[in-house]
């Protein structure tokens, strides 16, 4: 399996800097981010031996978990990509390096509240598609809730996040990506968390500073437990 999750990696990084290319971009400005929710320990571990540093993780007690389990890993980069709730808000305040999700303004509280040492860089999660299941901000909201979190100590507002409705094709989350990307700069936030194993290099053609890729790299991800 380990030899599996290495040539992944490897073929994801080639399509990529393939993407860059197209586009006129540096390889170095967009991270990677292996998206290892759900996936055992020797996934991960395979994955930093193949020179994988930031690791995704949905749910709050599997990042503490796995960040406490991995501690030895030297360089190890844990974002948190999933909602959270304010009760648990506290374990990626104490092991995060960066949260993706933030659209809440009691978890806001509650992590800048938690932090200790180097401030969390956040980013806020916008709903693009406007759909009714999904969590996130509605554009007009973006702009005050920025300025609230900005007031709060420990965080640091780096850029938004959105995870667009699946459809068919990636080219369907290019419009997304777009938006995000303009509303980004209307924020002054430059980072972009955009695109997953479905559409990352569309992501990339539109200005992705962060990607976020599980199945391309792990394999299907096991149920939930
Ligand atoms: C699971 C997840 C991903 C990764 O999805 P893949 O399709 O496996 O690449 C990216 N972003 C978020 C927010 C996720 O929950």
């Amino acid at each position: 399996m380990s030899a599996g999750v290495s040539a992944s990696l490897h073929e994801v990084r080639a399509r990529i800097a393939a993407a860059c290319k197209r586009v006129g971009r540096e390889e170095r400005d967009v991270t990677l981010i292996a998206v290892s929710k759900l996936h055992p320990i020797e996934s991960i571990s395979a994955a930093y031996a193949a020179g994988a540093r930031d690791f995704g993780e949905n749910y709050a007690q599997e990042l503490r978990d796995k960040a406490q389990a991995l501690a030895s890993l030297e360089g190890v980069r844990w974002h948190a990509i999933g909602p959270v709730q304010t009760k648990n808000a506290k374990y990626i305040a104490k092991a995060a390096f960066a949260f993706h999700a933030l659209c809440d303004l009691d978890v806001a509280q509650e992590l800048s509240r938690r932090r200790g040492g180097a401030p969390l860089r956040c980013f806020l999660e916008l709903n693009v598609g406007a759909e009714a299941t999904k969590a996130g901000l509605g554009p007009g909201e973006a702009s005050a809730f920025a300025d609230a979190v900005r007031a709060l100590p420990g965080l640091q507002l780096v850029g938004l996040m959105a995870l667009p409705p699946l459809e068919d094709s990636p080219e369907a989350s290019r419009p997304h990506f777009r938006r995000l990307r303009e509303l980004g700069h209307t924020l002054g936030l430059s980072q972009l968390s955009m695109g997953s194993t479905h559409d990352f290099e569309v992501a990339i053609e539109e200005g992705a500073t962060h990607v976020r890729v599980g199945t391309a790299i792990f394999g299907e991800r096991p149920t939930a437990p």
